[in-house]
């Protein structure tokens, strides 16, 4: 869906918004208030197999439901709970949330990862590492099903200690992935010294795919560079069935999109999961 609509057309939050202004005051205060009354949740976008349409697990993402806005998408409040202090909250609430909601599917028998976005501040919290240790335990879901994605820039912010907080984390056991690839500043070489294993192709350059000559070859380029250094290639913002052909044709491992799925509240996956085993052509997916 569409930031500006679930907002009512009206930005809840404008960069240039003043740090002391009364409406950045009354959000943070809100959005507080919201952190503790479980008015932000997670919803969930499935990630499939492209070659065989299995799908291995979801993205988490970020929701808060502000009684007259309506569903704030977290690009209009994660920035802020960044700057006032709220980031670490948040990211408590949602690893807890996406592991809670792991643990239960597991006990259905969908044996699917979970994968967290985590902000430049939290990439650089070393509190994260006991927290992140207690929920796995506590929710008994092992290591290797979180994964948690981290984009380029929130790297290079401190690379020095992003790379110390990846690696306690990678020695958990813990899957990391690099969010929003291409889209950042750092040398492709950077990759190979960080303790990732997975990339996501930005979406703007899955969007403007087809027919475009240029888009096509930085894909296949990051599909080409994935695989040699070992590392799943997720595309990410997969929108029709044509995308999804020619990536599946390049030797893309995952995919995650409208095409497959929106995102949706958590308790509504199994069902999702249900109606498309037995519809198995539904949601573009070939039969083959
Ligand atoms: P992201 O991690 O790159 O997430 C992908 C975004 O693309 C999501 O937007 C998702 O809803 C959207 N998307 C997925 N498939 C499609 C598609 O086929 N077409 C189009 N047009 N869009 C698609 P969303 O949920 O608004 O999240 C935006 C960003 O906010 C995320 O980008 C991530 O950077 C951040 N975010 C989300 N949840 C969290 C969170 O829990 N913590 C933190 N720190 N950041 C979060
Ligand atoms: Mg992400
Ligand atoms: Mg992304
Ligand atoms: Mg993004």
């Amino acid at each position: 869906y569409d930031a500006k609509s679930s907002t009512g057309g009206m930005r809840l939050y404008e960069p240039d918004l003043h740090a002391t202004s009364p409406r950045r005051l009354t959000l943070v205060s809100e959005l507080r208030a919201a952190l503790h009354d479980g008015s932000v949740v997670v919803h969930v976008q499935p990630k499939a197999e492209l070659a065989s349409g299995r799908v291995v697990g979801v993205e988490a993402l970020v929701r808060w439901e502000h009684p007259e806005r309506g569903w704030v998408p977290p690009d209009d409040f994660v920035s802020v709970a960044e700057r006032s202090g709220l980031i670490g909250l948040l990211t408590t609430r949602v690893l807890d949330a996406s592991l809670a909601a792991c643990a239960r599917w597991r006990a259905d028998c969908h044996d699917l990862g979970v994968a967290v976005n985590l902000s430049t501040r939290s990439l650089q919290d070393p509190a994260l590492i006991d927290e992140v240790t207690g929920l796995l335990l506590r929710y008994g879901v092992p290591a290797h099903r979180l994964t948690l994605e981290v984009t380029e820039s929130s790297v290079m912010a401190d690379p020095g200690r992003a790379v110390a907080l990846l690696d306690q984390l990678r020695a958990l056991g813990v899957r990391l992935s690099i969010d929003d690839f291409g889209t950042g500043y750092s040398s492709l070489s950077y990759l190979q010294r960080l303790p990732v294993q997975e990339v996501k192709i930005d979406r703007s350059f899955l969007s403007a795919l087809r027919g475009d000559g240029e888009n096509v070859a930085i894909v296949r380029a990051i599909v080409d560079l994935g695989r040699h250094l070992g590392l799943d290639v997720v595309a990410e913002g997969v929108e029709d069935q044509a995308t999804w052909d020619l990536l599946r044709s390049m030797g893309c491992h995952l995919v995650q999109g409208w095409h497959l799925a929106r995102p949706m509240p958590a308790e509504e996956l199994p069902g999702w999961l249900a109606g498309r085993r037995s519809a198995p052509g539904r949601h573009g997916l070939r039969v083959v």
